[in-house]
């Protein structure tokens, strides 16, 4: 089986989705490609991008998280990505981020079985892999577009879970490309991340946009307008002294993170319908 898989949500383009489920997207125009993210880039996400599309390739992060941008360095092309996150790029993209990532995917949960298993490809070089770097990257700005031929995608700025997070609308068929800025367990927290009003002022900007679809980045199905209304729910009834301990080892200097589930969910029903959580620390727990 294929390291990367390619899903076919309409005529050239795709979602493309490795065993750690984060998903990546390809739209492929008459005169360039757009490669949106570029993931933990384990496996040759070069090769598998050039087996549907000879085209050109445009290549955007939606945001600088090591999730969004070690695959970066598979590519010759120039990768762009905010200046906002570019400090937060080259700190994810280290060696020893790298390294801590690959052994986290040797230990991969499947979560339907709750087994674990290897989720590195078979021809993972791991030296190669940890001094893999950020790519070429350059600046990207809000209102660039990207005119594939028959496709036109622009860059919509949507800070919050970072300062930098550029979401990308598909204007043809009015679809956004959200990257993290909008999801059901939105992290906002730490030194990357914007204020509270600042992530609540984007999901406004998103239901003005009315985009038909939104594709999270580690989301199987895309979310609907009325999800969103509940993400900003979410944040603004987020009850920070009763939120559920949280920890990350990607930032480990966050000790005072707090899971805020909206309504009477648990964690039990994270993943499922209607679970809405933010993850706030205490800084912005208790800023609104
Ligand atoms: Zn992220």
């Amino acid at each position: 089986m294929p390291y990367y898989q390619l899903a076919r949500v309409k005529q050239d383009v795709y979602r493309i989705t490795s065993p750690e489920n984060v998903f990546m997207e390809l739209l492929i125009g008459s005169d360039h490609a757009l490669l949106i993210d570029t993931g933990y880039g384990f496996g040759d996400l070069r090769s598998a991008v050039r087996e549907v599309t000879d085209k050109p390739l445009y290549i955007v992060n939606t945001h600088g998280h090591v999730d969004h941008t070690c695959g970066n360095f598979r590519f010759e092309e120039n990768v762009y990505i905010s200046e906002n996150d570019m400090d937060l790029l080259r700190r994810h993209n280290q060696a020893s981020y790298r390294e801590y990532s690959a052994e986290l995917a040797r230990h991969t949960i499947n979560w339907e079985t709750g087994q674990e298993f290897n989720g590195l490809p078979e021809d993972f070089d791991p030296d190669r892999y940890a001094e893999g770097g950020v790519g070429h990257i350059c600046p990207l700005r809000e209102g660039m577009v990207f005119d594939l031929g028959g496709k036109t995608v622009r860059a919509v700025s949507t800070p919050g879970h970072t300062r930098g997070s550029i979401s990308f609308f598909y204007e043809e068929e009015n679809w956004l490309y959200a990257g993290d800025a909008a999801n059901m367990f939105l992290w906002l927290f730490g030194r990357d991340a914007a204020d509270k009003e600042t992530y609540i002022r984007t999901l406004d900007k998103i239901v003005a946009l009315a985009p038909e679809r939104i594709y999270g980045g580690h989301a199987p199905k895309p979310f609907s307008l009325e999800d969103v209304a509940m993400f900003k729910r979410a944040a603004l009834e987020a009850d920070y002294d009763h939120g559920i301990p949280f920890s990350t080892p990607i930032m480990p200097e966050c000790t005072d993170i707090r899971v805020c589930i909206l309504g009477d969910k648990t964690m039990e029903d994270i993943g499922k319908p209607g679970f809405y959580a933010i993850l706030l620390d205490r800084s912005r727990g208790t800023s609104c």
